[in-house]
C-alpha cells in the first residue's frame, strides 16, 4: 500500500507527524485551552441573523479586504489595549495560525530563519517548517522565564529573520515583561532588520496589560491575537494582527484572495457585538485559573505563575513521570495535556465543576504517589 513516504513529498516533511492533541471522549476535557462556556444564546441568534444576511450574497466573493471586520477589531484593540489602532493597522485570517503562516511566508522562507524560546507554542516551529523557514530553538531558564542574556546571544549568533515571543507563554503560562520584549526587539534589529512577532493569544486572561503600546515607533513589531480563546470561538477560526500599516500591506502579497469567507466575517462581526458579555466569561475564567493555582499549591504541587487560561503544574519524575500522571488523571475521567515538558503537565481552566473534578483527581494522585 502506498504511504506518505512513497510519495514525492518535500524532504523536510518526511517522517514527520501532523500537529494535534489527542481528541479523546472523556467527561472532562481540559487539554486544549478552549473556553468551556458555549456562546450565550442571544449571540447565537445574532450569528444566525448575520449569517442569513451573508447567505443572500454567497454567489459573490466576500470583501477581500474584510474592511468592516478589521475596523471592528481595531475598535476592540483600541478599547482594551490602551493604544489606538485603525483599520490600516489590523489584518485578519483564519485563526492566528494562518496569520503566523502569512507572516512566515512574507518574512521567512527558504534561506531564512525564525527563533522561538522553548518550551513555547509548538506551531511556531511547525509553521516555520511548512514554509521552509529554518527553525532555531532558543533557551529559557529553569523557571521558564526568558533568559535575556542567553536570548540576546542566540539572536546575535543566528541573526534570525523572525523572532517569536509568546506572552503569556503556552504551555508554561507565564507572561514576558515588556522590558524583555523591548530588549529582544533591539537585539533583533542590531545586525539587520528582523520581524518580532508577539503572540498574545491569551492576553485577555493576563493580570497585566497588552503589549500593543510597544507598536509605537517599532515598525518591525507585530502583535498577534485570536478569537479562539477569550472570545470562546475556537470553532470560528479567526485570528488577527496589529502592526505598522506597511506590515499589513506586506502580508497581502501572500494571502490567498478571498481567504476569509463571508460566513466567517459575518460570524466574527456578530461576536464582536457581544464583546462585553464575552469578557465577563473571561473574568470568571481568570478567577477559576487563580483558584486552580492556589489549590494545586495547597495540595503540594509546584505551579508556574499563570497569566493564561491554563496552569502548568508538576513536578513529576521526568517525561516518564509526567506521562504516567497524565494517564492516571485520565483514568479518573479528566483529560489534561502532556506537552512534552519533562516533569510538567498543563490543565486548562474549565467550569467550576470541571475544575473540581480535576482537583479531586490530582488530590487522589498526590495521596497515591506519596503513600
Ligand atoms: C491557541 C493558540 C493560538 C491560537 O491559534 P488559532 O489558530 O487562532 O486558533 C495561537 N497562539 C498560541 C500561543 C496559542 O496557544
Amino acid at each position: 500500500m502506498t504511504g506518505i513516504d512513497d510519495l514525492p513529498v518535500r524532504d523536510e516533511l518526511r517522517g514527520k507527524s501532523p500537529y494535534g492533541a489527542p481528541q479523546l471522549d472523556v467527561p472532562v476535557r481540559l487539554n486544549t485551552n478552549e473556553n468551556p462556556y458555549p456562546l450565550p444564546e442571544p449571540l447565537v441568534e445574532r450569528i444566525a441573523e448575520r449569517v442569513r444576511e451573508a447567505a443572500r450574497n454567497l454567489n459573490r466573493y466576500p470583501d477581500r479586504d474584510a474592511v468592516e471586520l478589521r475596523t471592528e477589531l481595531a475598535k476592540y484593540l483600541t478599547d482594551t489595549g490602551m493604544y489606538a489602532v485603525g483599520v490600516e493597522n489590523v489584518w485578519a485570517a483564519n485563526g492566528s495560525n494562518e496569520v503566523i503562516q502569512q507572516l512566515l511566508q512574507t518574512f521567512g522562507g527558504p534561506g531564512r530563519t525564525a527563533i522561538g524560546f522553548e518550551p513555547s507554542y509548538s506551531m511556531h516551529g511547525l509553521i516555520a517548517r511548512g514554509t521552509s523557514t529554518g527553525w532555531i530553538s532558543g533557551p529559557r531558564n529553569d523557571d521558564f522565564t526568558i533568559d535575556l542574556a542567553a536570548a540576546e546571544q542566540a539572536i546575535a549568533e543566528h541573526r534570525p529573520d523572525v523572532v517569536f515571543i509568546t506572552t503569556p507563554n503556552n504551555p508554561t503560562g507565564n507572561a514576558v515583561p515588556p522590558e524583555t520584549v523591548i530588549a529582544l526587539y533591539e537585539a533583533a534589529q542590531a545586525s539587520k532588520p528582523s520581524m518580532v512577532v508577539v503572540d498574545e493569544a491569551y492576553i485577555e486572561f493576563s493580570h497585566g496589560d497588552s503589549l500593543l503600546p510597544l507598536l509605537e515607533g517599532r515598525p518591525n513589531l507585530v502583535v498577534s491575537r485570536t478569537m479562539s480563546k477569550a472570545f470562546g470561538a475556537a470553532g470560528l477560526r479567526l485570528g488577527y494582527l496589529a502592526a505598522h500599516p506597511a506590515v499589513v500591506d506586506a502580508v497581502q502579497l501572500v494571502r490567498l484572495p478571498y481567504h476569509l469567507s463571508a460566513v466567517t466575517q459575518a460570524t466574527a462581526l456578530a461576536a464582536l457585538e457581544h464583546t462585553e458579555t464575552l469578557l465577563k466569561y473571561v473574568e470568571r475564567l481568570k478567577a477559576e485559573r487563580d483558584r486552580l493555582v492556589g489549590e494545586l499549591r495547597a495540595i503540594g504541587y509546584e505551579v508556574t505563575e499563570s497569566d493564561a487560561n491554563f496552569v502548568q503544574f508538576g513536578r513529576f519524575d521526568g517525561s516518564a513521570g509526567s506521562h504516567e500522571a497524565w494517564q492516571k488523571i485520565l483514568d479518573r475521567g479528566v483529560l489534561v495535556r502532556d506537552n512534552g515538558v519533562p516533569g510538567w503537565l498543563r490543565v486548562s481552566a474549565g467550569t467550576p465543576e470541571e475544575n473540581d473534578a480535576f482537583l479531586d483527581a490530582v488530590r487522589e494522585l498526590k495521596k497515591e504517589q506519596s503513600a
